[in-house]
């Protein structure tokens, strides 16, 4: 058993978990608990700042094109089941059949060359 300690965030005194093997600072209030994961991600994301959950869905999303990719289909260059996954079947059915319509009207002027 540990000694009582004063929680970091309310200041309440607690007695830290055995399981935490004495290196609980917070107590297990929930607004407590709510507050020390944000302080830890507060700090993990100043380590690393370069981190982009955007950027990195964007990067997985689009397929490597290979060489000479004007023989791929721009609409086959999109990982079609991992935007399902991440957004939703609907939201995903929706940009993809955008993506035709707006494809097969670029066709239709020209303005992209059919296979
Ligand atoms: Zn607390």
């Amino acid at each position: 058993m540990f000694a009582a300690r004063p929680c970091s965030v309310c200041r309440r005194w607690f007695r830290p978990d055995a399981m935490s093997g004495g290196r609980q600072q917070v107590c297990g209030a929930p607004e407590c608990q709510r507050e020390r994961h944000r302080r830890a991600c507060g700090q993990w994301h100043a380590r690393n700042p370069d981190y982009d959950p955007h950027t990195r869905f964007m990067i997985r999303l689009v397929k490597d094109e290979p060489a000479g990719s004007r023989s791929v289909m721009p609409l086959e260059t999109i990982d079609w089941n991992l935007a399902r996954k991440v957004v939703g079947l609907k939201v995903t059915t929706l940009v993809e059949e955008t993506g035709k319509v707006i494809l097969r009207r670029a066709r239709d002027t020209g303005t992209v060359q059919p296979k």
